[in-house]
């Protein structure tokens, strides 16, 4: 098995009593989680190429799960444990997954499918063998399946091989000298690209320590950090900015932090001063789900000279910014970040047409993003082409908001745009036209959305409009929207 699921084996061969995983305050070594993995893969009852949802927080069983598809050559599917039922059963149906493992805190009511319970769970490992497993797995295949919402208003799942993810960690290695001896703290989800790939899964193949946390929490990452003695974190811009927030920040022991890793959405400037001024430097990186994740990356040297731009390409990877009309963009000249490389995902899942939009054949990604480099190459990423809103390191397509609000009764035409926040980074906001003759109150309005969209999708604000600019063709113009209402 050259795949990911055979990592826990690799390391237990090498240091078997090394801790892995350490999640409220039990801790297994690299030993436990090999035996745990060839016991949950043989008891699952998924064969090769089958997909594996998990839903749930960060915990064991999510870490386990992963690793024991990857030994069955199966795909693992993690959802959005924030997303409503709605969008889980569009998901689960799309993937057309053969078992959905829970976590603790879930039940799965109203989701299709083959459950496992988290005693279900206790039980296959109990039952399970202990007996090493050796399907053959290689880097083509594929390892997981992430699904990112997209501008049409229906999520896509991303297709990430074996290779994928391997060759991101090789990205990662080379500009994070991470050893043998880290202690990783992973509090943001497992179930988004950023964390399984640019903490966890480095951390399983040095032999590192995982401290599994079901969610982030300011005064629980303040008591970790010092009690542990963690020395690498990722986190959005906005979790390192709750920190700054907290009446612990001025007094808390910071010194055994290594590496901080900051990525998924713009890191504003004088959130960097501010952790520079602590003596710690954000090592940012710019990447997406398709490219698992890292396309740029800032390290350290350059991060005070180059602050507030993303890097430089990856080492295996190329990136490149391509004007309007198609040419290479100049130094200082906007252009659309294009990615290519080993991490770059080979398609979105059964969607031929939506991947040939965004995959050339030779294997060039559109990000739509926009992005300007300087003299040295270093690009800062300036814009988007599409009108993804990212709250809190969430992404919220406004089309999907939109598609859902236009389901009310009373909504005459809508849109959603965002607008800046200081906790989150951006917003959503919402302008309704409402049909004279229906007529409703905001509060009825969102309460519509309640349960039908996940709530960091929900628009902070809504405001009623008597009408939306469009322009000849009756298409909706989002830009004078957002000079008009984006204050
Ligand atoms: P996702 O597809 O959910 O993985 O989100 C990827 C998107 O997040 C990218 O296409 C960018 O729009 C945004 N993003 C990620 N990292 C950065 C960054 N360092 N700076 C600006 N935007 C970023
Ligand atoms: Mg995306």
């Amino acid at each position: 098995n050259q795949g990911i699921g055979s990592w826990p084996a690799r390391r237990a061969r090498m240091t078997p009593d090394r801790v892995a995983l350490s999640y409220q305050g039990r801790d297994q070594t690299y030993r436990d989680l090999r035996e745990r993995t060839y016991r949950l893969a043989s008891a699952l009852g998924v064969g090769r190429g089958e997909r594996v949802a998990y839903l749930g927080v960060n915990q064991p069983g999510l870490v386990e799960t992963f690793f024991a598809a990857g030994l069955l050559g199966a795909v693992f599917v993690p959802l959005n444990a924030r997303l409503a039922t709605p969008e889980l059963r569009y998901i689960l149906d799309d993937a057309r997954v053969s078992a959905l493992v829970l976590g603790e805190e879930r039940d799965g009511a109203g989701l299709p499918g083959r459950h496992i319970t988290a005693a279900g769970y206790a039980g296959l490992i109990a039952s399970g063998s202990p007996e090493p497993i050796d399907e053959p797995v290689g880097q083509d295949d594929p390892c997981l399946i992430m699904y990112t919402s997209g501008t049409t208003g229906h999520p896509k799942g991303a297709v990430l091989t074996h290779g994928n993810l391997i060759w991101n960690t090789f990205n990662l290695l080379v500009d994070v000298p991470l050893a043998h001896d880290e202690v990783t703290l992973v509090s943001a989800p497992l179930f988004h690209i950023a964390a399984l790939a640019q903490t966890l899964i480095p951390t399983v193949l040095k032999g590192g320590r995982v401290i599994l946390e079901p969610s982030f929490d300011v005064d629980r990452t303040f008591e970790l950090i010092e009690a542990e003695r963690v020395t690498v974190m990722f986190g959005v811009p906005s979790m390192f900015g709750f920190l700054t927030r907290s009446p612990r920040w001025a007094g808390a022991d910071l010194s055994s932090l290594r590496h901080l890793l900051c990525g998924g959405a713009p890191v504003p400037e004088p959130l960097i001063r501010i952790y520079q001024d602590r003596g710690l430097t954000f090592l940012q990186g710019y990447g997406m789900t398709e490219t698992a994740p890292g396309a740029l990356f800032l390290g350290a040297e350059h991060s005070i000279a180059k602050a507030g731009s993303a890097g430089v390409p990856c080492f295996f990877s190329d990136v490149r910014l391509v004007a309007f009309g198609g040419a290479p963009a100049l130094p200082g000249e906007p252009g659309e970040v294009y990615v290519q490389g080993p991490n770059v995902m080979p398609g979105y899942w059964q969607r031929p047409e939506e991947s040939a939009k965004v995959l050339s054949p030779d294997g060039w990604f559109r990000s739509g993003d926009i992005g300007v480099a300087d003299e040295d190459g270093y690009v800062r990423i300036s814009d988007r082409l599409n009108d993804v809103i990212i709250s809190g390191g969430e992404n919220v397509y406004p089309a999907e908001v939109e598609s859902v609000l236009f389901g009310h009764p009373a909504v005459a035409e809508c849109a959603v745009i965002g607008v800046p926040d200081d906790r989150w980074g951006e917003v959503g906001k919402a302008l309704v036209v409402l049909r004279p003759e229906v007529g409703a109150e905001a509060d009825e309005l969102l309460k519509h959305l309640d349960g039908r969209l996940a709530r960091f999708k929900i628009p902070k604000y809504l405001q009623f409009v008597p009408e939306l600019p469009k322009n000849a063709a009756g298409k909706l113009l989002k830009a004078p929207l957002r000079k008009l209402y984006g204050g």
